[in-house]
Parts: structure tokens; C-alpha cells; sequence
């Protein structure tokens, strides 16, 4: 999943790149609402977190703007303010949800993950593909009853085709929101993810889980 944060202090803006990162998402950091407009705009995140107070834009224009433009990335607001007017306005300007500073982190996770979760139509914490267990909270995988391990990217790839399982995805797709704005993108290091997610997923299984439609892409269905 790729995040992007948009926050002007810098240290907690970087505090929560690095909380995010070592949770397998990826994540860009803007420092004004200028450059977060851009990235928001123009990038597929999976989700924003937005702060309201902000140089240049601020987070409420931001969100109105890119709702305007129909983009439905979900959308965690932060607030300095505990005011109802601020959440209302918030709330009502398309955001999924609100943080009020100070927070901890483990609740911005929680919350993260839960506005990501409802985006994909995600009711429950574990999602399965046929024998395959994916448990999007603690990032555990099992098939047939049995733990699999995984590297964060690793997993990070899995997660991206479990939560779009009976969708084709074309490598640029994968690539775009396992990876962030630093990376180039390379084809062929999607299919070499692959080839070694299949031999910790499907190896040794009769049912293969994971499908190359060819020319095309990747897609995983049960
Ligand atoms: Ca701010």
C-alpha cells in the first residue's frame, strides 16, 4: 500500500514515514500543500494523510479539490483543533476520517488501515483467497492452515493482488503502489517478485493462486 503523507512539521511528518515504512507501506512526504496537491493529484496512493494547517494550501482546499476531480483515495485528516466545526468541515470536504493532534501512532495505524480496508470493501481483518489467509492487521499469512513467511515487499505485493484478487494488474499498477516516488519503475523486478512469491504460495499446491495473464500482467483469484 502506498501512502502519502502531507505535513509541514517536519519531524512528525518523517516520524510517521518511518512508523508507516517499517509497517510495509510505502510512503511520499509533502511539506506544503502545494507539493501535496501535486503528488495527490497525480500519484495512486491507496491512501492521504492530510494535515489542515498548512503552508501555501491548506488541507481542506486539498481535499476539495481532489474530490472535485473525482479521485477517491480514502483520507485521514489530522487536526491541531479539536473543534467540532473543524472535524464537521472536514468530514463534510470528503475526508474518511480525523486524528487529532496529539495522537498516538498506533491509533493512526489503526485508523489508516481501517479507511484503507472500507476503500477495498474490506469488512474483516482477514481476507482469503481459496485456502489462502491474508490478516491485513498483524500481516500474517497462512495457506492450508500453514504459516507462510514473507519479506515486507514480499507481502506488501501479496497484499496489493489479494485486496484486488480477481482483477488483472498490470506490472506498472503493482509496481506504483508497492513502491514510492523515489523508485523507478522496472518490470522486471515485479516478475521476479512474483516468481518468488509463487514458490512460497503456490509451490507444491495443485490449486495455483497466482495467474500471468500474458501480455498483461498479474492476478491472483481462488
Ligand atoms: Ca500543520
Amino acid at each position: 500500500m502506498r501512502v502519502l503523507v502531507v505535513e509541514d512539521e517536519r519531524t512528525l511528518a518523517n516520524l510517521i514515514k518511518e512508523g508507516l515504512e517499517e509497517e510495509n507501506f510505502s510512503v511520499d512526504v509533502a511539506y506544503d500543500g502545494e507539493e501535496g496537491l501535486f503528488l495527490a493529484e497525480n500519484e495512486p496512493y491507496d491512501a492521504i494523510i492530510l494535515d489542515i494547517m498548512l503552508p501555501k494550501i491548506d488541507g481542506i482546499e486539498i481535499l476539495r479539490r481532489i474530490r472535485d476531480r473525482g479521485i477517491k483515495t480514502p483520507v485521514l485528516m489530522l487536526t491541531a483543533k479539536s473543534s467540532v466545526e473543524d472535524k464537521v468541515l472536514g468530514l463534510d470536504s470528503g475526508a474518511d476520517d480525523y486524528l487529532t493532534k496529539p495522537f498516538s501512532f498506533e491509533e493512526l495505524l489503526a485508523r489508516l488501515r481501517a479507511v484503507i480496508r472500507r476503500a477495498f470493501g474490506e469488512t474483516e481483518n482477514i481476507v482469503k483467497v481459496a485456502d489462502l489467509e491474508l490478516n491485513l492487521n498483524t500481516h500474517e499469512v497462512k495457506r492450508g492452515g500453514v504459516k507462510i513467511e514473507l519479506s515486507s515487499k514480499e507481502y506488501a505485493l501479496l497484499e496489493y493482488l489479494v485486496l484486488n484478487r480477481n482483477k488483472l494488474l498490470t506490472r506498472s499498477q503493482i509496481s506504483e503502489h508497492i513502491y514510492d516516488y523515489e523508485y523507478d519503475f522496472d518490470s522486471n523486478v515485479i516478475d521476479v517478485m512474483i516468481a518468488r512469491l509463487r514458490k512460497k504460495i503456490d509451490k507444491g499446491f495443485n490449486k495455483k493462486l497466482i495467474h500471468t495473464v500474458r501480455g498483461a500482467g498479474y492476478m491472483i483469484k481462488g
